[in-house]
């Protein structure tokens, strides 16, 4: 990245930081990757379980093959080869792992996170439930508002997220939303965290380089 853009990177992302301090969310800059990685494990013994939401993002980081080399059970329903039972039941274990590990769709510059989901599984797990949630989210899922946020996700996350995973929806032919109602519809539910739930103990990792979609 060049130094001037890295400088403004980190300038945005930081502002974004104290806002989510103020809106009383436990929120990190990370510069890169590697740190991210480092800063993630600080929290984490081997003996817990981990819930993992669907995330590109988690994913990218490598994270979770080093977790299962340190020991950890994986609660992870992108695990190839599960049935639709096995599926179902991971999903519901990720709502009271130890911790639940997963990206956000959209941070504001006003400290809200905006997350869309087809089932729920992954927004329900960052309101109530999990012993610890560790959301990571690199530079890109920046956006202005929560308008702009909604936009975002379903004209950019949506359809990459749909068309990666084979979804036949039109988003993954045409590349935006058209507000299908197909019943394949990936976005069904909004949730806004205005601010921190008040029973959950929720970090945010903001990283200065581009992650996930
Ligand atoms: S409403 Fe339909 S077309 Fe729009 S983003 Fe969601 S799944 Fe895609």
């Amino acid at each position: 990245m060049h130094p001037m853009m890295e400088w403004w990177v980190e300038e945005r992302v930081k502002k974004v930081v104290e806002k989510l301090k103020a809106h009383h969310f436990d929120a990190l800059y990370c510069k890169t990757r590697d740190e991210v990685v480092k800063e993630v494990q600080k929290y984490i013994t081997p003996e817990m379980k981990i819930g993992v939401g669907g995330s590109v993002t988690i994913r990218e980081l490598g994270l979770l093959e080093q977790l299962k080399k340190r020991g950890n059970t994986l609660l992870d329903h992108w695990a190839p080869g599960l049935s639709q039972e096995e599926s179902i039941k991971i999903r519901k274990s990720q709502m009271t792992a130890d911790l639940f590990l997963s990206s956000v769709n959209a941070i504001t510059l006003n400290g809200e996170l905006v997350n869309m989901d087809g089932i729920g599984n992954r927004v329900g797990s960052t309101i109530f439930g999990p012993g610890k949630v560790i959301l990571i989210a690199g530079y890109n899922k920046i956006v202005e508002d929560v308008q702009e946020a909604i936009r975002r996700i379903k004209n950019v996350a949506a359809p990459t997220n749909a068309r990666r995973l084979h979804i036949h929806v039109p988003c993954a032919k045409v590349g935006s939303c058209v507000d299908c109602n197909s019943p394949n519809r990936i976005c069904r539910v909004i949730v806004i965290h205005e601010r921190k739930p008040a029973l959950t103990d929720l970090l945010i990792l903001l990283v200065g380089e581009e992650l996930g979609f």
